[in-house]
């Protein structure tokens, strides 16, 4: 069966249809009402792993209230230990529906079996019992401020949570970068729930954790559980535009012909220059014997990722993305039929006809 992937997946119920405009539509969804902060994904990102051990000190392994519950999971506890990025195979490369469907054996890797384990706690992937949102906890070592990472370029929940964290965070840039997979391919933990992402900051060195670095995490995550309770107490959020990073590929190093080693290293002109824009001509690499290597592709491209250590075991020097405008809805939650938001003049219109559309959602529902 294929899965669905895009609007079918994420969205929630339309109830303006007469506008035109993007911006102008309203969407309810369901709250969300059962979220997952998970860190330790890769054992040696340690923004997310002491993030999570300081939740889990502070609280019980779920933090209720009347608004949200919160789960709080060390994701690869071995690799934690360990301080490695995986201990047999990358855990989150495992949440395929191939692998999490795999027969487990005596001798399958740590990080499969782990990975169906998260499956049955926040999961099944792609059923209605999946948690309703996993924020997956990650640093890199490049210089990419904090960036969301999803599949999807319409998950409106997602969208309007990184233009609320975009607003709330002055002194860290906030991007989205939108890996354009089917969810049957879609590989990492977040994947798992309704609506999920990866929460990816940095520059931060694998296995060392920089208080800048974690603030800017844990200040994210309370935005994000700020942005539930707000959204799950009935306050509307006005649609409007965002603009997302959509991966185009990745950018191997040079090799010697001879010893396969790597020829070269990012060029010092683009080192830590993530998201300023790479154009035909610009400098790519030096190489060990100090030649320049320019960047041949054809199409100005945003690069990131650029020289992460840990994409080093693959020879990917970089990723490259295109830059979209996406418009975005008005959204709220079905948990109260009015939203809390005074309206404008001019959208008081569009209300009635929400009003109505509302009820019909009701009976599709049959709840
Ligand atoms: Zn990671």
């Amino acid at each position: 069966m294929a899965l669905p992937k895009s609007e079918s997946q994420y969205a929630g119920h339309e109830v303006t249809s007469a506008a035109s405009w993007m911006e102008r539509r309203e969407v309810v969804f369901p709250t969300v009402s059962r979220v997952a902060v998970c860190g330790g994904t890769h054992g040696n990102e340690l923004s997310g792993v002491y993030l999570v051990r300081e939740r889990l000190k502070k609280k019980k392994l779920t933090e209720e209230d009347d608004l949200v519950s919160v789960v709080t999971v060390m994701s690869n506890p071995r690799a934690v230990q360990q301080c490695r990025r995986y201990t047999e195979t990358d855990l989150n490369r495992c949440f395929t529906r191939a692998t999490l469907s795999c027969t487990v054996t005596d001798k399958t890797p740590y990080e499969i079996v782990r990975s169906q384990e998260l499956n049955a706690l926040l999961g099944p992937k792609g059923s209605p019992d999946a948690a309703d949102l996993v924020c997956d906890l990650h640093n890199t070592t490049a210089n990419m401020g904090l960036c969301f990472i999803a599949y999807s370029d319409c998950d409106w929940i997602c969208l309007h949570i990184f233009r609320y964290l975009q607003r709330q965070m002055s002194n860290i840039p906030v991007r989205f970068i939108h890996f354009d997979l089917p969810l049957n391919e879609a590989y990492s933990l977040d994947s798992v729930g309704r609506h999920g992402f990866a929460m990816e900051i940095g520059p931060q060195a694998h296995g060392l954790v920089r208080s800048n670095i974690l603030s800017a995490m844990q200040d994210g995550v309370q935005h994000m559980l700020d942005w539930v309770r707000l959204f799950n107490s009935g306050t509307q959020f006005e649609g409007g535009t965002v603009e997302i990073y959509t991966m185009v590929k990745n950018v191997h190093y040079p090799r010697d012909p001879e010893t396969c080693g790597l020829s070269a290293a990012v060029h010092p002109h683009l080192q830590d220059r993530d998201f300023c824009l790479l154009r035909p001509g610009d400098p790519l690499f030096k190489t060990f014997s100090g030649e320049t290597v320019n960047y041949k592709g054809t199409e100005p491209l945003y690069p990131f990722f650029i020289n992460e250590c840990a994409y080093y075991e693959k020879g990917v020097a970089l990723s490259l993305a295109r830059r979209r405008s996406i418009a975005i809805p008005s959204i709220r939650s079905e948990r109260d039929r009015k939203p809390r938001r005074c309206m404008t003049a001019e959208e008081t219109e569009e209300e009635d006809e929400t009003e109505e559309s509302e009820e019909a959602n009701g009976l599709w529902n049959g709840e």
